[in-house]
């Protein structure tokens, strides 16, 4: 029986959690939950200078509203140097590795004379096979001895067979001289400890993954399965910046995109399952391989984010489509609905989340209802409300008032209503909507009047007509 899955994340922690490192914290949270395995998170703070407690604050948040739990602490890289260090002794001792006492000036003037010659400048250190009686007491670096003859073939899920020259790898520090285990020691050590099995991450880190193996095959460890996948690119091809939306995940959150969209889209952007653009999270706990994973960079495309936001909102049922949108006023530092609000939110549910693309619309769509009297209507609006049709408001409500406020009964009352007046129904509709909503746009008017009910719905006509 094969072990387990276990995958994790390694964020370093010197930013925000941006949308490639979400997808990658995405895939592989996918991967091990679809797998019955276990999906690890690895705060890779070894740089002290540019790690901060605020990036690792923004980091949790941001996996925790995409949905993305893993299990167990979270592990601080950093808070493990010893025994990465260890690790650099072990190999020392074993003789997979050495002490280097060059000097940065030597090693300067080595790569100036393999420039000058041609030559690589990979350095080459006398040490590596310096008798150690030779050595003297100065401060040294331990050096793995890389391998120097033959190849090194990645075998990866994504590029396939990834051939290095070994001549190509330099004998790497993995202890500095001040007793401080290097990055690349840091991730393999880590790997190995946490039981890492498959390690899916940005293509960036497909050169590391050469160097990481010299370090796995000279412990004796078995290398996990490695998942490099393409960067993910701006709409027009090129590698992501700020100006393409490479935002951190709460940026994406603040414009209003749910999260269960956000994972379906985030999921398509590099892997696909046949033409399927929409599903949800079982459907892509049910269908998630490596396989599916793409080997050219996808492109975002706020369009096709949007229109997959757009039917999640949809498909969500209302209570819980409701609580995310309190989440999200929350979150974005809006007022909370008050009770009644929540109530009149829940019965037009069924209409606001046709069409909505995001909370913002959906909010917009619902401002009837968040609005307060006196309802303040927009300029467009305000052209529908003179003194005719003013007149006609107060006419109407008589009627409103005797009216059962079903459906059935208003559409009755107000078309009634409209044929005595000599208008159209649409006519009418015009200044109703202005007094109700202060908008020329709204949701059907039967929809608001039966959402606000008879006492607020009168109360807004009688404002609109004073
Ligand atoms: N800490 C690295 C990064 O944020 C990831 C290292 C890894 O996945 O091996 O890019």
């Amino acid at each position: 029986m094969s072990s387990p899955v276990v995958t994790r994340f390694a964020p370093s922690p010197t930013g925000y959690l941006h949308i490639g490192g979400a997808r990658t914290a995405l895939f592989n949270w996918l991967f091990a939950r679809a797998q019955g395995g276990k999906f690890l998170l690895r705060i890779e703070d070894t740089d002290r200078e540019r790690s901060t407690p605020e990036a690792t604050a923004a980091i949790l948040k941001g996996l925790d509203w995409l949905g993305l739990d893993h299990d167990g602490e979270a592990i601080s890289q950093f808070a493990r140097a010893s025994r990465h260090a260890d690790v650099a002794r072990q190999l020392l001792h074993q003789g997979r590795a050495y002490k280097c006492f060059a000097t940065q000036d030597e090693i300067e003037t080595f790569r100036e004379a393999a420039r000058a010659e041609g030559r690589s400048t990979l350095y080459r250190s006398p040490w590596r096979d310096a008798d150690p009686s030779t050595h003297p007491d100065l401060p040294y670096v331990i050096r793995i001895k890389a391998p120097q003859e033959g190849e090194t073939v990645i075998v990866d899920q994504v590029q396939g067979n990834v051939t290095i020259r070994n001549d190509q790898l330099d004998d790497m520090v993995l202890l500095r001289g001040d007793g401080t285990p290097v990055y690349m020691l840091a991730v393999v050590v880590d790997d190995h400890d946490m039981g890492v099995t498959h390690v899916i991450r940005g293509d960036d880190h497909l050169n590391n993954a050469a160097r990481q193996m010299m370090i796995y095959h000279a412990m004796g460890w078995s290398v996990p399965v490695w998942a490099h996948i393409p960067l993910i690119h701006g709409p027009d091809g090129k590698k992501l910046s700020k100006r393409h939306g490479a935002l951190g995940v709460e940026e994406y959150q603040a414009m209003g995109y749910p999260a269960a969209g956000m994972r379906n889209y985030l999921t398509r952007l590099g892997w696909s399952h046949g033409d399927d653009e929409f599903f949800n999270d079982a459907q892509a706990l049910a269908w998630f391989n490596l396989e599916g994973i793409g080997k050219s960079p996808a492109r975002l495309d706020f369009k096709k984010l949007e229109n997959i936001c757009g039917q999640h909102i949809a498909a969500t049922p209302d209570a819980a489509l409701l609580h995310e949108l309190m989440d999200f006023l929350a979150a974005t530092g809006q007022p909370a609905l008050p009770a009644h609000k929540k109530a009149m939110f829940f019965a037009a549910m069924p209409h606001l989340k046709e069409r909505a693309k995001t909370f913002f619309e959906l909010l917009d769509k619902a401002a009837f209802i968040t609005a307060d009297r006196p309802i303040q209507p927009e300029a467009k609006a305000a052209e529908q409300l003179n003194d005719v049709s003013r007149g006609i408001l107060i006419e109407l409500t008589p009627h409103l008032q005797n009216a059962s406020w079903t459906r059935d009964d208003l559409e009755h009352v107000l078309n009634e209503f409209a044929q005595m007046q000599g208008m159209t129904f649409g006519k009418l509709a015009g200044p109703m909507r202005a007094a109700i909503a202060g908008r020329s746009a709204t949701p059907s008017v039967f929809d608001m009047l039966l959402v606000l009910g008879r006492e607020e719905s009168l109360a807004r006509l009688s404002d609109a007509a004073a």
